[in-house]
């Protein structure tokens, strides 16, 4: 006869999405696992640029990420000064009047949706950003984005979990997991009643059913420049890029540190699958960067890296039980948005794993909308997941309080 579990929850990956379950379910009273093979925050959550943004692509991922940034908003005010968060506004600059035009269409849809936005000229934006080109059509501003340094959250998190009682394990390896156990690189194993996958762009190394693909993206740091730029910076066409299904990708997005720092992205390559740089990706990215901020040239670079987002086919993210096992709750997939969105996920598995009512409809992230679809990879239509009733899916594997 098997013993009982020693966990409630066991989560696998130690990253900002991992760390942040844990903490969530910590503080509903479960005793909580996290295993990590390496150090917290290390994978993705290390690589990314700690964007805390709004977006629009869609209602699903504008509820997610507007729910998320408002308990960003909440956390900051808790956090250390090393966690740098800053509410930065991001400036979405249209280059000419095509864009101008999306960017009002965009104002006018946030501003339905109560998120105060505004659009700047031409001179509006040179005055705000003197260091951009001369020539821009103008920008809209997104004044209540931010910027952090993700790592170090994820540590925070994960160390506020642990003081709750969670147990963390580092430096172990999970080798298979699934039907309420984590089994680790040295035969030991971990039993919890549920287990919640938080491996990112490794996913679907130890769940090879999941859509998760890696996606890889390029970050150059330089030194510090204080007051160089003074928002998140990011093109419009960033949309165009970061939607293209399979072709390599770069977009001017700049991001101001609290260090006086610039952090330059963005790329986007699927079918890269090693971490060393792509020097054609990097050349192309700085020679964007460039063609936005001409004298970007002129400042010292100090080091590039690469990493790994979770991607999905229809770019959200995986939250919520998994189809084959009914021990197993996916919060993987997020892309590039797993640090905004990585505290409404950890809300949403706990809420859902301790039976409460949930903040906002997580039916659109339901991994089930991949069930039963002639072609694998391919989520059902929208209106059907919205359609799927979040509360009965594996309700009766949910840990009551
Ligand atoms: C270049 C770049 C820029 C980005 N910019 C932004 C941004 O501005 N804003 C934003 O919101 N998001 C951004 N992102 C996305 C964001 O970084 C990720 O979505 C987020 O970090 C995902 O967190 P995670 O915890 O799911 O994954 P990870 O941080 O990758 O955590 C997964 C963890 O699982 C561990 N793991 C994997 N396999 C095993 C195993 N077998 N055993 C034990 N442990 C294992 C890994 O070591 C890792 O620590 C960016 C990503 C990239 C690459």
């Amino acid at each position: 006869m098997s013993s009982a579990p020693q966990f409630d929850v066991a989560i696998a990956g130690g990253g900002i999405v991992g760390a942040a379950c844990a903490l969530a379910c910590a503080r509903r009273g479960l005793r909580a696992a996290l295993v990590e093979r390496d150090a917290l925050g290390s994978g993705a959550t290390a690589a990314g640029m700690g964007h805390i943004v709004v977006m629009d692509d869609s209602e699903a991922q504008f509820a997610l990420t507007r729910y998320s940034q408002n308990l960003w908003r909440e956390l900051a005010a808790t956090l250390p000064p090393s966690a740098e968060y800053e509410q930065r506004g991001t400036l979405w600059i249209a280059a000419d009047r095509e864009e101008m035009e999306a960017a009002e269409k965009k104002q006018k849809w946030y501003s339905e949706r109560s998120v105060h936005s505004e659009i700047l000229t031409a001179a509006q934006l040179a005055t705000a950003e003197p260091n951009l080109a001369g020539g821009l059509a103008g920008a809209l501003l997104i004044s209540q984005d931010a910027v952090v340094y993700p790592p170090v959250v994820a540590l925070e998190l994960a160390r506020r979990a642990q003081h709750l009682g969670a147990q963390i394990v580092l430096g172990r390896s999970i080798r298979r997991l699934g039907n309420g156990v984590i089994e680790l690189d040295d035969g030991a194993e971990v039993a919890a009643a549920r287990i919640v996958l938080a491996l990112g762009a490794e996913s679907a190394q130890l769940a090879p059913h999941l859509p998760v693909r890696k996606r890889k993206g390029h970050l150059v740091i330089t030194d510090r420049y204080p007051g160089y730029v003074r928002h998140q910076l990011v093109e419009l066409g960033y949309l165009k890029s970061a939607h293209s299904e399979n072709g390599d990708s770069v977009a001017f997005n700049v991001q101001p540190r609290a260090t006086g720092q610039i952090l330059i992205g963005s790329s986007r390559q699927f079918g890269a699958e090693y971490p060393a740089t792509d020097q054609h990706i990097l050349a192309a990215m700085l020679a964007r960067a460039a063609v936005y901020m001409p004298r970007i040239r002129e400042l010292s670079a100090i080091r590039v890296w690469t990493g790994f987002r979770a991607a999905t086919p229809d770019k959200l993210p995986l939250i919520g039980p998994d189809l084959n096992d009914p021990s197993l709750f996916l919060a993987t997939g997020h892309e590039g948005l797993g640090i905004t969105t990585s505290l409404a996920t950890a809300e949403l598995v706990a809420d859902h794993l301790t039976g409460r009512t949930l903040a906002i409809d997580a039916a659109p992230y339901l991994p089930a909308r991949y069930a039963q679809h002639p072609t694998p990879g391919e989520p059902r239509r929208q209106e059907d997941n919205h359609a799927m009733d979040w509360s009965h899916a594996g309700a009766h594997h949910g840990i009551q309080q």
